[in-house]
């Protein structure tokens, strides 16, 4: 007879006390992430420690633990520093780490059937239909992230124009006319590659100029719709950006709503962060018409601090949402009672069948803090944006490169034509660990960027940064400089002086 075998502890108590330790060692290290350094490149031991052949063995949960302090937890990417101001990455909260444990104690999967995590995730597209002033029956469904959701509406909106004809049934082929897709030239690229894998061709979206605030031009957008349905094609999708990714506009989306209105068309949001500038009452005016949008995508995990990942996507039409994923199949019919009951499920509404739990982390976050606080984190980024933009307009060595419509400072070194300034400024402070800025490029020309999400950047992180980057400019010059005692670098074992 063989010996029954599981993957539970042999000793519970022991792995509660294993459990604790490293519970314990985690919240420090989030308490004390402000003495570390931002971002610390993974020395040649550690990555060592990952080509290893695959273990026949385990060893013990107390040694598995140790290599994790010491090989991983120190390499992370560093979004949850409040130097950390690259690309638009949240930073995560404490509660969301114990939500995320909790979730993975449950380990429910949320494809569907009759439990109450897919009610939790339910609850989470009721409360963004009411924030973002949608009907409260819209449809609502989480994915990796706004990438994915942005990649669903083009199917939902592309099934939807199709109609009839049934393009999931019978292919793009059987299909009279080519869609043609409109947004503007600023937006994410995710939405020229969900062009791509939606099987219409990057060819076919339709990337329109900007004004000099970078918002989508309404007069070029009628004027292509126009010339494309005069050649023959099929106008069916608008795109606007609340929040575009390099310098943080936001379209007119009022105004692109009549236009989708008028043409009839789908009009889509991509807010992967923008959007969630509606749980302000301070910050709403700028995403106005976005509750005219047939749908949205953003992310939890970007200024709602949801641990990754958590983006969203809804849909104002319910129907319109299904009809684009639901499928028949024997393994997923529904009964009338027991775990198989239930309606639609999330299944019903995207491609994934196993999916995790990550609507636990998001509720959470929300009945946590508030929807209150959260939005007083997301004007404070804002707030912080304009504190550099200041700092930037009245510096003698830099200058901006865009206006700050949110909570992204776009600027560059003065005299500094090539970038290359810019770009030795922004790897020192990666390689000092003392900043994380990203680097873009804004009409042809490298640009040092600030996307402040971070609810903890406050003022003094921002002074910090300012003498950050006269100290990179000047060493960049190589210029002899005094390091000054204003404000201490994040520096391995260092301290600030400064409190917030
Ligand atoms: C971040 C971002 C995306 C992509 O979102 P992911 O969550 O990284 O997939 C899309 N659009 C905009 C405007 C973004 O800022």
């Amino acid at each position: 007879m063989s010996r029954p075998v599981d993957l539970d502890p042999d000793d519970w108590d022991a792995f509660r006390a294993e459990s604790h330790r490293a519970l314990d060692e985690m919240i420090d290290f989030l308490r004390d992430l402000r003495q570390r350094p931002v971002w610390t490149e993974p020395p040649p031991e550690a990555r060592e420690r990952f080509t290893r052949d695959l273990p026949q063995a385990g060893r013990d949960f107390p040694q598995v633990l140790e290599d994790f302090d010491r090989y991983i937890k120190p390499y992370a990417t560093g979004n949850i520093h409040p130097m950390f101001m690259g690309w638009a990455q949240g930073a995560g909260t404490p509660v969301g780490m114990i939500a995320e444990m909790l979730a993975a104690g449950m380990n429910s999967n949320c494809g569907g059937r009759n439990h109450i995590a897919i009610d939790v995730e339910r609850q989470i597209a009721k409360w963004m239909a009411q924030a973002f002033g949608f009907p409260q029956d819209a449809s609502g469904i989480f994915v990796t992230g706004a990438s994915m959701a942005n990649f669903f509406s083009l199917l939902v909106a592309r099934d939807q124009a199709y109609g009839e004809s049934d393009v999931r049934l019978n292919g793009l082929g059987a299909q009279s006319g080519q869609l043609i897709a409109y947004a503007s030239r600023e937006a994410h690229n995710c939405v020229r590659q969900a062009m791509e894998l939606a099987g219409l061709g990057a060819r076919h979206l339709r990337l329109i100029p900007s004004d000099a605030n970078r918002r989508l031009k309404i007069s070029a957008l009628r004027h292509a719709i126009a010339a494309d349905r005069a050649a023959g094609f099929r106008p069916f999708l608008i795109v606007g950006t609340a929040g575009t990714v390099d310098v943080g506009a936001i379209d007119p989306l009022d105004r692109l709503a009549d236009v989708a209105h008028t043409e009839d068309m789908w009009f889509h949001v991509d807010g992967a962060f923008g959007a969630l500038a509606a749980l302000s009452r301070e910050l709403k005016p700028l995403v106005k018409g976005l509750e005219r949008a047939d749908s949205v995508a953003f992310d939890f995990h970007k200024w709602l601090h949801a641990p990754y990942d958590a983006g969203f996507f809804l849909v104002r039409d319910p129907k319109a949402h299904k009809r684009a994923f639901a499928a028949n199949a024997a393994y997923l019919s529904r009964a009338p009672r027991g775990l198989a009951a239930g309606d639609t499920w999330p299944c019903d509404l995207g491609p994934d069948l196993s999916r995790g739990f990550r609507a636990l982390k998001t509720w959470f976050t929300i009945e946590t803090f508030g929807a209150a606080k959260l939005a007083e984190c997301i004007e404070q980024c804002c707030r912080m944006a304009k504190r550099l933009e200041a700092w930037i307009d009245a510096s003698d060595h830099f200058v901006m490169r865009a206006p700050v419509a949110l909570n992204i400072v776009c600027f560059a070194v003065k005299d500094d034509p090539d970038g290359s300034l810019a770009r030795e400024i922004v790897m020192e402070l990666h390689e000092r660990g003392e900043a994380a800025p990203s680097l873009t490029i804004l009409d042809g020309a490298p640009a040092i960027r600030a996307a402040i999400l971070n609810h903890r950047t406050h003022e003094a992180d921002i002074d910090a940064m300012t003498v950050y980057l006269d100290a990179a400019l000047r060493r960049a010059r190589k210029e002899p400089h005094d390091f000054g005692a204003l404000v201490e670098p994040h520096g391995p074992g260092k301290t600030r002086l400064s409190a917030d």
